[in-house]
């Protein structure tokens, strides 16, 4: 009886799986094969159809203390497990908006972001000023970054952000519409990639930072992450409480 139920169960989870994979592909899902031979981590999502109600947000309208931390360009080697130990110690969750590239060359990163409760976002392949591409090259952009992310944890992003948050109004409606993300900009930079040094971009994110806010970072700089501890702590003890982006999305204009 257990043996027929635990095959059964298998080929429940196979099917599923296959169902997954096939359609929280965009753009057509023909990319089937590299996705059904990662194991999927983490829980299984459906279509990514669009969330929230607007087609870009740089933060959210609510009076309630929740910000969303977010950690553009990696996954990195070094400094994203680093990160990610500094979250886990604080229970703090945070979204990743990552490159293909990376997303390629360091799946088990991947895999551990998704596993520890955080949430990725797209962040396309070539990390190209968007306003300069053709709408074919757009959305090749997102859709081969999307099935690399699927094929690597199982779970499809739902929100994009475009590289150095240039974008056409034109660009965000049809990419909300045709492929299901709204874009996600932020409300706080404190242009840690210019390395102005850890306190200072600690100073500059807890001073930015307010009810809804969206903070940026870059988890692929040593420097970023040292800022992270510091800045996380002060706003916590500020009364501040980390939340995904799509989580940060549910809350807008809900008080
Ligand atoms: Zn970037």
């Amino acid at each position: 009886m257990k043996t027929f139920f635990s095959s059964l169960l298998t080929a429940l989870l196979f099917l599923g799986t296959s169902a997954f994979v096939t359609s929280c592909t965009p753009g057509g899902g023909k990319k089937k094969s590299a996705a059904t031979e990662a194991a999927p981590v983490g829980e299984l999502q459906p279509l990514p159809t669009s969330i929230g109600t607007k087609d870009s947000y740089s933060r959210v309208d609510t009076s309630l203390p929740f910000v969303a931390l977010t950690f553009d360009d990696g996954p990195h080697p070094k400094n994203t497990p680093r990160l990610l130990d500094i979250l886990k110690e604080r229970n703090v969750k945070a979204t990743f908006y990552v490159v293909a590239p990376n997303v390629k060359r360091y799946p088990e990163i991947m895999r551990r972001i998704i596993a520890e409760g955080h949430e990725i976002g797209n962040h396309t392949v070539t990390h190209g000023n968007l306003t300069k591409m053709s709408e074919a090259a757009v959305k090749r952009e997102f859709t081969e970054t999307h099935d690399a992310i699927v094929a690597a944890t199982g779970v499809a992003p739902r929100t994009m952000r475009p590289p150095y948050g240039a974008i056409t109004t034109a660009q965000k409606a049809w990419i909300r519409r045709d492929l299901g993300y709204p874009t996600i900009l932020w409300s706080v930079d404190p242009e840690d990639w210019k390395k102005p040094g850890s306190s200072v971009v600690t100073s500059r994110l807890v001073s930015g930072a307010s009810p809804g806010g969206i903070l940026l970072v870059h988890d692929i700089h040593a420097s970023s992450i040292d800022a992270i501890p510091a800045a996380v702590d002060q706003l916590l003890a500020r009364g501040y409480q980390f939340v995904t982006v799509t989580q940060l999305i549910a809350m807008d204009g809900k008080g």
